[in-house]
């Protein structure tokens, strides 16, 4: 039978087990880990992104710094405020909610944010110390969607040494960095994109398929090898029928249907990935915290 990976349930268990370690870490330090929210401008989506973050930051017992600015802050507005928050003790990791406005370099904004407390594990120096780390990631600060989908595989309690593994993305907050944390894990990794060719036979040989390419339902029923693991990462929305109306609904990258009767694993889109997202944010902020009175040593 397959199993049906369940995002929400394991988003909840890491998210209960945070709240302890914050509860712990309260009483040794008299503090709590801070994380401080930046959004420029009123885009929907990263309104109900910011509201979702904040609500689970509470529910954990990190304290939320919000900054929300106007559309029309200047660049180096921004960069003075994220120079403050480097600086700011209470302050020991910072998002700022992407999309940026137009005017802004986001890679310029995402560089500035001070390392040790960069909460989405974009800051170059990150992405390199992830690169050669070896097995010891307690404190490392990871971009957090990968992050979320290897605690979902290695909650699978299945051996990933060895394992064929295809990343379907090559993207920086995906795909690269899934592919990193799967080579860290010992599996022979490839990374599939939109240039490779002949992706439905590289897919076959996937013991692990991740798909993270934004594009709805690609990755078809007889491109899954029987018995492999697939995470789906997309989140699209597409048109649908019902009840005589068109509505929208969210499917993965991934035909669910058709993959799910050849999968020993699977994770549904919605209630797969998505909710990982945001307890890894928390994780890293707990990390941060913790990086910043020495835990580790
Ligand atoms: P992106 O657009 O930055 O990257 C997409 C990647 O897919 C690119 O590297 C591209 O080469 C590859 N690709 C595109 N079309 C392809 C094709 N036909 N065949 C093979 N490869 C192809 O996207 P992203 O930011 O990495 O996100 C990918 C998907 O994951 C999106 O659907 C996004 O919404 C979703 N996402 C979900 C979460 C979550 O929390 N679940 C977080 C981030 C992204």
């Amino acid at each position: 039978m397959t199993h049906i990976i369940d995002g929400k349930e394991i988003s909840q268990n890491l998210r209960d087990k945070l709240k302890k370690d914050i509860s712990g870490l309260k009483n040794k330090y008299n503090a709590v880990p801070g994380l401080a929210v930046v959004q420029v401008g009123n885009v929907a989506a990263s309104s109900v992104y910011v509201k979702a973050k904040t609500k689970s930051a509470h529910e954990v017992g990190i304290e939320i710094i919000d900054h929300h600015l106007d559309e029309s802050t200047s660049q180096d507005q921004l960069l003075e405020l994220i120079n403050t928050l480097n600086n700011q003790d209470n302050v020991n990791s910072i998002l700022v909610q992407l999309p940026l406005p137009k005017h802004m370099n986001e890679q310029t904004i995402l560089d500035s944010i001070h390392p040790d407390k960069d909460a989405d594990g974009f800051h170059p120096f990150n992405v390199g110390k992830l690169s050669i780390a070896s097995h010891n990631d307690e404190n490392l600060l990871i971009p957090c969607t990968p992050y979320g989908c290897l605690l979902m595989l290695k909650g699978l309690k299945i051996d990933l040494v060895g394992k064929n593994a295809v990343v379907i993305g090559r993207s920086n907050i995906v795909g690269k960095p899934m592919a990193q944390l799967l080579i860290k894990e010992s599996c022979t990794v490839t990374v599939a994109h939109s240039k490779t060719k002949n992706l439905p036979d590289v897919c076959r040989n996937a013991d692990i398929l991740v798909a993270a390419a934004g594009r709805p339902e690609m990755i078809k029923g007889d491109w899954v090898k029987e018995g492999a693991i697939v995470i789906d990462v997309g989140i699209n929305r597409i048109a649908t029928q019902r009840d005589g109306k068109t509505k929208t609904k969210l499917v993965g990258d991934v035909d669910y249907n058709e993959a799910k009767k050849l999968a020993s694993a699977i994770t549904p889109v919605p209630g797969g990935v998505g909710p990982m997202t945001i307890a890894c944010l928390l994780r890293n902020t707990a990390i941060a915290f913790k990086n910043s009175k020495n835990f580790f040593h």
